[in-house]
């Protein structure tokens, strides 16, 4: 595995692969990797001939009040896993090459608009802004054929599969199903910040969306009746659960509904301490059918 720290290597690296006819897959990280990214890796390995996965804490998706500075943070772990894993190049910039005036002088950004209006973009206002515009910065850098994003953090991969359209990058967007512990909680790098106690009490996330699940399989439309029994189940099973919100979403517009009919993203975000933990489910009707991813 070669490491890149530099702009100019990392441009010059993959436009030499490109010229030699190789596919080019990227996976954008903020490291710590866990099971979940492994599995982009993987996926983007079957894909293609070069496997690119960057590391980069990126500021600009943290507000004032967040944890960018206790993000989980290990290089020399991230590139044991990323070459077990099948990575080829590790690119891990430095802060001055994606900010090169610095984070706070960022004058450009590409602005995901009302796709940033609900769910996460609510509760965290200029994430999407910052998410939007520095995978824009890894697209020109890396120049990929196809980026890979999880499903975990399902805003973000409607957000950026409507980025590569809409500003034509001509980079296929793949998004990979959420990879969860044995238990059902989905693996994050911010899981290592909660407590035993808060660990267990986790759990009710995936349940709370298996309940979703299971009242639309019942037959249930109405999400006041399906959103209602998952916040009860939340707050009688996990008293140290604080819920941030609780939405469900058409997946084009990300706008909520109230009656769960079409292509639908149902999400949480639940606080334990300090640590805010989220979770989603798709839902598709094929002949009045759900299906669930
Ligand atoms: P992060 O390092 O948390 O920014 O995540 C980098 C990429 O890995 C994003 O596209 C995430 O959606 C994805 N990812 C994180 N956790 C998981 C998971 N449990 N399963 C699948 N993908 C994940």
């Amino acid at each position: 595995m070669e490491e890149i720290v530099v702009a100019s290597t990392m441009r010059a690296t993959t436009e030499a692969g490109r010229c030699a006819g190789k596919s080019i897959g990227l996976v954008p990280t903020m490291g710590y990797l866990h099971e979940g990214h492994i599995s982009l890796v993987e996926r983007a390995r079957a894909d293609n001939d070069v496997v690119v996965a960057s590391i980069f804490v990126n500021p600009t998706q943290f507000g004032p009040s967040e944890d960018l500075l206790r993000y989980p943070r290990d290089l020399d772990r991230d590139r044991v896993i990323a070459e077990q894993a099948g990575v080829d190049i590790l690119f891990v910039p430095a802060a001055e090459t994606m900010y090169p005036n610095g984070p706070e002088h960022q004058e450009i950004w590409v602005d995901p608009g009302s796709l940033a209006a609900h769910l996460d973009g609510a509760s965290r206002p200029f994430h999407f802004r910052g998410v939007a515009t520095v995978v824009a910065k890894l697209f020109n850098l890396v120049q990929p054929h196809r980026a890979y994003f999880g499903q975990k953090d399902g805003q973000q991969a409607l957000i950026i599969e409507r980025m590569a359209e809409e500003l034509a990058y001509g980079i296929t967007i793949v998004t990979v199903p959420t990879v969860r512990d044995a238990d059902g909680l989905a693996l994050s790098s911010r899981n290592v910040f909660l407590s035993p106690q808060e660990r267990s009490q986790a759990v009710v996330i995936p349940q709370a969306l298996t309940l979703a699940r299971t009242l639309i399989l019942e037959g249930r439309r109405d999400w006041a009746e399906i959103v209602a029994p998952m916040q009860a189940l939340i707050e009688r099973e996990a008293p140290l659960a604080r819920i941030d919100f609780i939405g469900a979403v058409a997946t084009d517009t990300i706008a909520p509904v109230s009656i769960i009919t079409g292509n639908t993203m149902i999400a949480l975000a639940v606080y334990f301490g300090g640590t805010r933990l989220i979770d989603n489910l798709r839902v598709r009707f094929t002949d009045g059918t759900p299906r669930f991813t």
